[in-house]
């Protein structure tokens, strides 16, 4: 199974391609979004994961199911060629860290609220808004899409391992 790439590794920091929308439905892209998904849900502290982390350099990312837990309807978990569309100018101080930079912990400036714009795995286009945790995965996903790292705006970066992790060592 592939491993999460680590900051330092290039595909990280490069700008993803566009998936075609007469690709999203191809058994190449499918198998990219199930190896997200099943990597994904083997982290435990993992709320979303873009392509490029996994090293494909292409703008996917997907979120976890748990983040939806309560939310009416069937959301979209899967985000396709994503496009912020609206940014409050409302921001707030929100703890952050990222499966490709352990352990770290920092504090960035994110917008409240959000609107976006993407392709389902079916290639269907859906636009949705979101605050709070969802607006700030959002805001951390689609950077990642543009090879920036959460370490890039963050003040105040902690390590915490944790301490199973470090017994390891
Ligand atoms: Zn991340």
């Amino acid at each position: 199974m592939k491993k999460i790439l680590q900051i330092g590794n290039n595909v990280l920091r490069k700008t993803a391609q566009e998936v075609a929308i007469s690709d999203i439905k191809s058994t190449e892209t499918q198998e990219i979004i199930k190896e997200m998904s099943r990597i994904l849900s083997k982290e435990e502290d993992g709320v979303a994961i873009a392509a490029p982390q996994i090293g494909y350099s292409k703008r996917i990312f997907v979120v976890a199911d748990k983040i939806f837990e309560g939310e009416e309807g069937s959301p979209e978990k899967i985000f396709i060629n994503p496009k912020i569309t609206n940014l409050s100018k409302e921001k707030t101080l929100v703890d952050e860290g990222c499966l490709s930079v352990r352990w770290k912990y920092g504090r960035v400036r994110r917008s409240s609220k959000v609107t976006i714009k993407a392709y389902n795995k079916e290639g269907k286009k859906f636009q949705r808004g979101a605050s709070g945790l969802l607006a700030q995965i959002f805001q951390h996903e689609t950077d990642h899409l543009d090879g920036v790292l959460f370490v890039d705006k963050a003040d105040d970066l902690k390590e915490y391992i944790p301490k199973d992790i470090k017994n390891e060592k």
